[in-house]
């Protein structure tokens, strides 16, 4: 069993790129790749930790791409990428995009009578990727909303009163990055993007053409249907098959690392046939 899709403190989950190494040995996984948002930083701790126990560690990172109007929220998945060199560059630049945002957050925030500072949300987080989730968790500390989920729906999802748009790459661009980084690409949880069958096909062979390599197929929080219906697509377009469990620790309450809510067990074979694609 392997899990290729966590967050750790560098990003938006609770738990240190060690305390995730250490949970998936003791979870008995055989490999992690830990996916935080536009960064890589979390990677040369985990990969230490990960030789220490035995458990094989991926280089990896999440990154945000633009959809046109109609379609939902894309995230492409980025498998061994080499650090430095453009893509870092990239990543740099999109921390810095959110980072403008979330200030816009904030200030919108107080406008609607929010008594929040960034100060309060900085005590959020750990030592990377600022996002939504540590907005959240300051509103929860401040007693506005009970859970996380309740500050999304409230205030920060979108279509809500303080959601901001932030900067993004162009999937074409975020393909081209991380091949250009000797790394392969996986579109996340496709259900996300909010799609019709047809649609989402449509969407799909687009990124195809552009050279997207995977599938997220098995995603903790979909359906067995679900899963088979996202399985079959990517065997029309050729894509591989990669799957995780999106763990974020506190933020994500019912999922675990490896089984997320119990039902989940992405086999090995799946990460050698990934790395047997990467470009060379
Ligand atoms: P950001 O990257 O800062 O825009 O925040 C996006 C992150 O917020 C995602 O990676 C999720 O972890 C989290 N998120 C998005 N929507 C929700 C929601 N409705 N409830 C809880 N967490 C969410
Ligand atoms: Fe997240
Ligand atoms: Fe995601
Ligand atoms: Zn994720």
């Amino acid at each position: 069993m392997i899990d290729l899709h966590c967050h750790s403190t560098v990003s938006d989950g609770t738990d240190s790129p060690t305390a995730l190494v250490d949970l998936a040995r003791a979870a008995g996984l055989h490999a992690l790749a830990i996916t935080d948002h536009d960064t890589l930083d979390h990677v040369d701790e985990s990969v230490r930790a990960g030789a220490a126990v035995g458990v094989r560690v991926v280089p990896a990172c999440e990154l945000s791409c633009t959809t046109p109007p109609g379609v939902g929220t894309m995230h492409l998945l980025v498998y061994f990428p080499a650090a430095q060199g453009a893509l870092e560059d990239a990543l740099f630049a999109l921390r810095g995009g959110r980072d403008e945002r979330n200030m816009q957050i904030v200030e919108r925030l107080r406008e609607t009578g929010v008594d929040i500072t960034m100060a309060d949300v900085l005590r959020e987080t750990g030592d990377g990727t600022v996002g939504r989730p540590h907005i959240a968790a300051a509103l929860v500390h401040k007693g506005y909303v009970d859970s996380i989920d309740e500050a999304f729906d409230t205030w920060l999802a979108r279509g809500r009163p303080a959601y901001l748009e932030r900067t993004r790459l162009s999937p074409g661009d975020a393909i081209r990055l991380a091949h250009d980084a000797g790394a392969v690409t996986s579109l996340a949880h496709p259900g996300s993007l909010d799609l019709d069958d047809d649609a989402l096909d449509g969407f799909v062979g687009a990124l195809v053409d552009d050279g997207l390599d995977a599938l997220e197929c098995e995603y903790a929080r979909y359906t067995r249907e679900e899963r088979d219906e996202y399985r079959a697509l990517a065997g029309r377009h050729g894509l591989l098959p990669t799957g995780g469990s999106d763990y974020h620790g506190a933020y994500k309450p019912d999922l675990r690392l490896g089984v997320g809510r119990g039902d989940l067990d992405v086999p090995d074979e799946w990460l050698d046939a990934l790395e047997a694609r990467r470009p060379r």
